[in-house]
């Protein structure tokens, strides 16, 4: 069977006549003899307006409750757009998540895809159906209905494009990944092809195109990504596996994440214990501590610095109230965090020399440094932001 699946987010279907612009966009897909899956969002704003509407009714919804509601919103989309491409002469057909086999597991609002019953898919295609899946639900062990957080609709899409090995085309308003945020850094570059792992490390570090668990099953089964505009017919970017040929770039992308609130905790006795401690606290409060950098030890007394989401501000509060009093603790929330993302930092040294260089160069004070094997990330001032993104996209040619 050769196919595509494509995916469209929900302003590419806020409309009908958005709705309509899409059936023609697959129709001339259908026409060169693909079987066609197409997977979509809610319109528009649908889902936070569905948010909005529990929150009316209840602080506290009920997340059962919550799921069956949200998952309402893709279920508009997909009989309407199915409606349009039957308007336009083509069979089709609507699946909800359920109807589709994609089977779920985890809490309410958070579920995983842990499978998909396929046959009833291929089925349709058989036929010469094209076939329209809601995105972002599906159905547990127990038969309810579930939703995959949101955002949820590209994990449906590349997850149907892992069980059938067709690529995965994902529409949406904006014309591919970028280098740097266009909206930070107007003269940010299309990048024609970026590596599942670089496009994982840029998602996950800010740069919210995608969805970073369908980025994680795209790269587990290998399923060609490709990411354009549903408005137009400009060339997107290609995610995909490393190959050499990507290798002449060291650095792909820069990622920027607000946001961030730095701890630092002074005056700490000098033991690993000690150490150990603070750190057990926050993981058993749940709380995701990010960069972390510990000076070296001054007549006797520690001192440790590390990144967490301001989101986790309570909770970090709590653990820290729990510290020895004797323990000087520093919190701050006005810093940025801007990562440099390129797979060939692996094999190329001098890209951290280099980038030292340029903020020393340009005087961006930064507050503390951490390394993947293919990105250095810096906590700024929130202060420095623009000016940090603008010098170093310019001095790294993104
Ligand atoms: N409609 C859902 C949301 O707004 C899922 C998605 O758009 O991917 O989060
Ligand atoms: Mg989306």
């Amino acid at each position: 069977m050769r196919g595509l699946v494509h995916k469209y987010g929900g302003t590419s279907v806020a409309t009908p006549e958005k709705i309509k612009n899409v059936a023609k966009r697959i129709i001339r897909e259908k026409e060169k003899g693909l079987d066609m899956v197409v997977v979509v969002s809610a319109m528009g704003k649908t889902t936070d307006h569905l948010v909005e509407l529990a929150g009316q009714i209840s602080q506290h919804p009920d997340e059962r409750e919550l799921d069956l509601l949200l998952s309402t919103g893709e279920q508009v989309s997909i009989a309407l757009l199915t409606m349009a491409l039957q308007e336009e002469g083509y069979e089709a057909i609507s699946l909800t998540g359920f109807q589709a086999g994609i089977k779920t597991v985890g809490p309410h609002t958070k579920n995983k895809i842990i499978d998909i019953d396929i046959d009833k898919v291929k089925d349709y295609l058989a036929e010469g159906k094209i076939v329209i899946v809601a995105g972002f639900q599906g159905m547990n062990e127990l038969g309810e209905i579930t939703t995959l957080g949101r955002g949820g609709s590209d994990t449906t899409a590349v997850a149907l494009a892992a069980k059938l090995s067709f690529p995965c085309h994902i529409y949406t308003d904006v014309e591919g990944i970028y280098s740097v945020d266009p909206r930070l850094y107007k003269p940010a570059k299309k990048l024609e092809v970026i590596s599942y792992e670089e496009m994982m490390e840029m998602a996950s570090l800010g740069a919210g195109v995608m969805e970073p668990r369908s980025i994680l099953i795209g790269q587990k089964y290998k399923v060609p990504i490709y990411v354009a505009s549903s408005m137009n017919q400009e060339k997107g970017t290609y995610i995909k596996e490393y190959d050499g040929t990507m290798e002449e770039k060291v650095v792909t992308g820069l990622s920027v994440c607000d946001d961030i609130l730095m701890v630092t905790i002074s005056q700490i006795p000098d033991a690993a214990e000690n150490m150990a401690l603070i750190f057990d606290k926050l993981a058993a409060r749940h709380v995701n501590v990010d960069m972390i950098s510990q000076a070296a030890s001054f007549e006797g007394l520690l001192s440790v610095s590390f990144t967490a989401k301001v989101e986790d501000r309570g909770a970090v509060q709590a653990v820290m109230d729990e510290l020895d009093p004797q323990y000087h603790v520093c919190m701050e929330s006005e810093i940025s965090k801007l990562s440099v993302v390129g797979m060939g930092m692996r094999n190329q040294s001098g890209v951290s020399g280099r980038l030292f260089r340029i903020l020393s160069d340009h005087k961006i004070p930064f507050r503390q440094v951490t390394t993947s094997e293919i990105s250095i990330s810096y906590a700024i001032d929130r202060l420095d932001k623009e000016r940090a993104v603008a010098i170093l996209s310019q001095e790294l040619n993104l």
